[in-house]
């Protein structure tokens, strides 16, 4: 059995690739105003010098000429933002690079940027502030001028320990080169360091998994954030076809694995696919779960403000164009029913370990007195989820079964 939510993309609400659902449309002429008292904003660099055969992200191959334009459309995009009239009133909490690689940023492009957010957007002072950096390009100049311009977290990909798995993924670093980066962050001065890995990769068998895992943790990282492969629509791999996956059980051991090592090193599974430090959560992936709002910034990224779940035009031309135009560039955007609103809220929650309010729970029941009491109940009779002082969560077991349930509470 493949761990169920624990797949390689949070591609709705993480990723650019993934703004399903919504109606094609003319983009607003400005941006919905938002519920709650803060924002995350979530900013998309599409380059990347080659694409991996797994990947489904919205990405453009780097050119270093196209990255002024690039900016400015960025900085064009944040300016209309700006213009809305609730902008100026509602603190921006955290900040999350994403890509694509953002690490191919010089310093003084992504102060650009950071400046560019703090002149027109009300930047929380102590704002989480993620890059996420292909060990690749990582330098300590690079790493210590995010430093200075008051980045707080690096998020690493890292993907394996194994030379021979990081080639088949086609990254284009080594293991010491990922151990190079961990150390280059830390001696940039950086004390919140995120790594990723993936599992139930073609080739990789247990023991090799487990001393990725060993190795990685003995690094000291402050987060952990580890997906299953999912061949996903988009990519070469999902394309060509993939043989050589690992069967089922095994990629269940690798998840259970890694559970049992992050525990064993102090990390807290805070999330399906997430661990952390105490006090290292990330907040900003923490707004995604808890359904709160975002803004999107960058070709193909995704936001959620107010009840509308909308995306960027994915291509980095048109996107450039639109803005150039002074447009905003939306593409898609999908006004949430309160019962799917619901949904999400349930569907997310439960995803981390802190679970749900029962009052979620209970509104959903309530749509479907007949057949949810029923199955909550054999779910808590089996260990996979547990109520108490007015919350449920699933449990270790239970966020490994957790798509079953998912597809129930849709
Ligand atoms: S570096 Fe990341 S975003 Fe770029 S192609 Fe590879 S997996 Fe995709």
């Amino acid at each position: 059995m493949r761990p169920s939510g624990a797949a390689l993309h949070l591609d709705l609400f993480e990723r650019p690739a993934g703004c399903v659902r919504m109606l094609e449309g003319s983009g607003p002429a400005t941006l919905w105003a938002p519920r709650g008292p803060a924002l995350g904003v979530y900013v998309h660099v599409p380059f990347c010098v080659k694409r991996c055969g797994y990947c489904s992200f919205n990405t453009a191959l780097y050119r270093e000429a196209a990255v002024p334009r690039y900016l400015a459309a960025l900085a064009r995009e944040i300016d209309l933002a700006a213009g809305a009239p609730w902008a100026a009133a509602v603190p921006i909490s955290t900040i999350f690079f994403g890509g694509g690689t953002p690490s191919l940023l010089t310093p003084p492009q992504l102060v650009s940027v950071l400046e560019h957010l703090r002149a027109r957007l009300a930047v929380a002072p102590d704002a989480e502030i993620t890059v996420e950096c292909n060990p690749e390009s990582v330098s300590p100049e690079r790493l210590t001028g995010y430093r200075a311009a008051g980045v707080t977290r690096i998020s690493l990909g890292v993907q394996s320990l194994d030379d021979r798995v990081l080639t088949s993924l086609d990254r284009a670093h080594s293991a010491a080169g990922a151990r190079a980066a961990f150390e280059t962050a830390r001696r940039a001065g950086f004390d919140n360091v995120s790594t990723d890995l993936i599992y139930g990769l073609p080739g990789l068998d247990l023991a090799t998994w487990e001393t990725t895992v060993r190795g990685l943790l003995d690094w000291g990282p402050d987060h952990l954030s580890a997906y299953g492969l999912t061949l996903d629509e988009g990519s070469r791999w999902h394309a060509t076809g993939m043989t050589g996956l690992p069967a089922e059980d095994t990629v269940t051991e690798q998840y259970r694995v890694l559970a049992r090592r992050a525990a064993e090193t102090g990390f807290e599974h805070y999330e399906i696919s997430n661990y952390a430090r105490p006090g290292r959560r990330s907040a900003h992936n923490q707004i995604y779960w808890r359904a709160e709002e975002y803004l999107a910034l960058g070709p193909g990224a995704c936001g959620f403000l107010g009840d509308t779940r909308y995306g960027n035009v994915k291509a980095t031309e048109r996107y450039c164009a639109m803005l150039e135009a002074g447009t905003l560039p939306i593409a898609t955007h999908e006004t949430l029913t309160a019962r799917q609103r619901l949904a999400e809220r349930l569907l997310l929650g439960l995803r981390l370990s802190e679970g749900v309010p029962d009052a979620w729970l209970a509104e959903r029941v309530a749509l479907e007195p007949g057949r949810l009491p029923a199955l909550l109940d054999s779910w808590r009779e089996r260990s996979l989820l547990v109520s108490g002082g007015g919350r449920s969560h699933l449990t270790e077991t239970g966020f490994l079964l957790s798509d079953a349930l998912f597809v129930e509470l849709l």
